[in-house]
């Protein structure tokens, strides 16, 4: 088809039209460019008349950082796009409709979630969603299960992690949140006032290796599709319903590492609270339903986990006694550590959190982050010796 460039509006009203059976032919679209322009474009179509409406996603050849810009694989798009199918296939109440992928223009023709809020700014508004823990717990047994060893024969899935090889994005991770943050990166963003708190992270020789092995089960544990991206910004909210949007970051990697990024952004707006309420009661409060819905998505995963592995296991090995359990204790420690991790990249690296940096007060903001540090490295250096969830709350509570 077209050769790849990045669309005009007009062009992805063009091409929504081209799409059959969505559109009256002859009526009137508009596009509105509602993307944040980093990565990607994000163009909504609506046809006025009938109320209908569609997304356009598109991955432009470049990311845009702090003024920088490098070269991004257009691949993305396809790894997303195929993410979100096998989401859809697995759980699809909890992932947009896809409807088209073009893979020459890197774009996705996905539905249109915009009666959903970005869960990071419904927490920042303190909202409470009641259904969230069954949604995200559900979708994670169910990714995490079926795309394993365990929810598949090996043959297919060896096939299936060659279709998510996904260097370039992997690499900004490896970069971001397992390297730079321990060093005087010049990637890094430190707030001047919490200079001494970083510098000692970047001196903790205990904390460094714990980061290492961290990494290396990344680089190396090809345990099942991960989404890749799983913060509070790739997750859209409302009472009713939760979607999972954005996994271009999709590959083969530790379970813990998609568990420990949802409960990071939890625990990032826990440290965040002192920014979001002046009223002491009203704030712990909060901070007690968040802690509350880190423990209830933990036990609803477990539950289900294990549930689809007890059905559902096609591997005659892992029915040996004993090897559930010792599974399940890897998958929460490397929950712990993964935390921890997305947790301290979001205080000094690259890319931060609004949780945190829109706290107007200085003193509000260096507590939140001076919280998200010493509860980061903490879930980092217990990792290894986690025995149950409510260890994660305790840590919670003595970083406040
Ligand atoms: P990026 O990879 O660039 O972060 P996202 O997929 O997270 O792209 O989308 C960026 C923004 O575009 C989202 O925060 C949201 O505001 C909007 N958006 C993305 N997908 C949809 C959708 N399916 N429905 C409505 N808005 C969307
Ligand atoms: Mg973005
Ligand atoms: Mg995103
Ligand atoms: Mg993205």
């Amino acid at each position: 088809m077209t050769s790849y460039h990045a669309l005009t509006e007009a062009e992805a009203i063009a091409y929504a039209r081209s799409i059959p059976n969505l559109f009256a032919p002859d009526s009137e679209l508009s596009s509105r460019e509602i993307g944040d322009g980093n990565l990607n474009l994000v163009f909504h179509i609506s046809e006025p008349s009938t109320g209908r409406s569609i997304i356009l996603k598109q991955a432009l050849p470049y990311a845009k950082v702090v003024g920088e810009s490098w070269p991004l694989t257009l691949d993305r798009a396809r790894i997303e796009s195929e993410a979100l199918m096998i989401h859809e296939s697995l759980c699809s109440d909890l992932v947009p409709h896809v409807w088209a992928f073009e893979k020459e223009l890197a774009l996705t023709v996905m539905q249109d979630l915009s009666d959903h809020v970005i869960m990071r700014k419904g927490l920042m508004e303190r909202n409470r969603y009641p259904l969230f823990a069954e949604h995200i717990s559900r979708f994670l047994a169910n990714a995490l299960f079926y795309t394993s060893d365990l929810g598949r024969n090996q043959q297919e899935k060896k096939e299936s992690v060659k279709q998510f090889i996904n260097p370039e994005l992997c690499k900004i991770t490896e970069d971001l949140i397992f390297d730079d943050p321990y060093r005087n990166a010049d990637t890094n963003n430190v707030p001047p006032a919490i200079m001494d708190a970083v510098e000692h992270i970047w001196n903790d020789k205990e904390l460094h290796l714990e980061v290492a092995i961290l990494r290396n089960s990344f680089l190396t544990n090809a345990q099942a599709l991960l989404h890749g991206d799983l913060h509070t910004g790739s997750i859209f909210i409302k009472q009713d319903s939760t979607k999972v949007i954005d996994p271009e970051f999709a590959f083969y990697g530790p379970m813990g590492f998609d568990i420990g990024a949802v409960f990071a952004n939890l625990l990032l707006n826990f440290a965040a609270q002192e920014g979001w309420s002046a009223d002491v009661h009203s704030r712990a409060d909060y901070r007690s339903y968040l802690l509350a819905t880190v423990k209830d998505i933990w036990t609803r995963f477990e539950g289900e986990f294990r549930s689809l592995w007890n059905r559902y296991g096609v591997d005659r090995m892992s029915k040996t006694d004993g090897y559930q359990d010792w599974y399940i204790q890897q998958v929460l420690r490397d929950t712990f550590g993964y935390a921890g991790c997305k947790m301290v990249r979001r205080v000094h690296g690259l890319a931060q959190v609004a949780d945190i940096n829109q706290i107007e007060d200085e003193s509000a903001k260096e507590r939140a982050q001076r919280i998200s540090l010493q509860l980061g490295t903490s879930l980092i250096k217990h990792h290894r010796r986690a025995v149950t969830i409510d260890e994660m709350l305790e840590l919670a509570d003595k970083a406040i």
